[in-house]
């Protein structure tokens, strides 16, 4: 199976539970979903005008529409002629679970590396037992969340702005009763709105969740 990849690059991962990760990321290309705050609106589109060859999504020195399309054996291929050393994979996009993301999961891990996929929670999710699931519902913007991709979810990782976005929340943790129960709950203001981190900051403490601050955009890494 190949996949439509924006981006490869190696950074540390700057969200929720894996914050201070050096992580390989992999950026997939293409989102039905269309949140009105997404950082990467430039792979919403998957056009065959922007297809490129592979050697030119490495390392992107900005962000483009441009993709290429890889397999597996291609992805963990270009992972070692780059000599990165990160140890854990980030699968993001985009939506990444537009595409079944077993093989790849379960060959990468084959290969010594651990997988993360960073998905929006409306598609099924397809990946190896191993991989640490990070759903952010898209819930402000009335998209259905799939149960199972809740079920499957080792965090919930919860975008919001202003009051609005914690009364949505609430009622969506209502709804998803035992599903949700074992789940590390991340709350990640946007945007780095000092209002809306403020805000977060007091639901974290008054729930026992987790504040997740979006580290790159502080440090202005990748
Ligand atoms: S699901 Fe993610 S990639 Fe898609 S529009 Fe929303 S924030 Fe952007």
């Amino acid at each position: 199976m190949k996949y439509p990849i924006n981006e490869m690059y190696e950074t540390i991962q700057g969200e929720g539970f894996y914050a201070g990760q050096p992580s390989i990321f992999i950026r997939i290309q293409g989102c039905p979903i269309r949140c009105s705050w997404c950082d990467t609106k430039h792979t919403w589109k998957l056009l065959n005008e922007n297809q490129v060859e592979p050697k030119n999504i490495i390392n992107k020195k900005k962000s483009t529409k441009n993709w290429a399309f890889l397999n597996t054996f291609e992805i963990i291929y270009f992972i070692k002629k780059y000599n990165w050393k990160a140890k854990h994979i980030v699968i993001t996009g985009g939506e990444p679970c537009v595409f079944n993301l077993k093989i790849l999961t379960k060959e990468l891990e084959k290969k010594g590396y651990s997988c993360q996929i960073e998905t929006s929670g409306t598609h099924t999710i397809y990946c190896s037992k191993k991989t640490w699931v990070t759903v952010s519902p898209k819930i402000t913007i009335g998209k259905k969340i799939v149960n199972s991709a809740i079920f499957r979810a080792n965090e919930i990782k919860y975008a919001i702005l202003n009051n609005s976005d914690v009364i949505k929340l609430k009622i969506f943790l209502k709804s998803m009763k035992k599903n949700i129960r074992s789940k590390l709950i991340f709350l990640q203001p946007i945007n780095q709105d000092k209002k809306a981190t403020d805000l977060c900051i007091k639901l974290c403490l008054i729930n026992n969740w987790r504040l997740s601050i979006q580290i790159q955009k502080y440090l202005v890494i990748p």
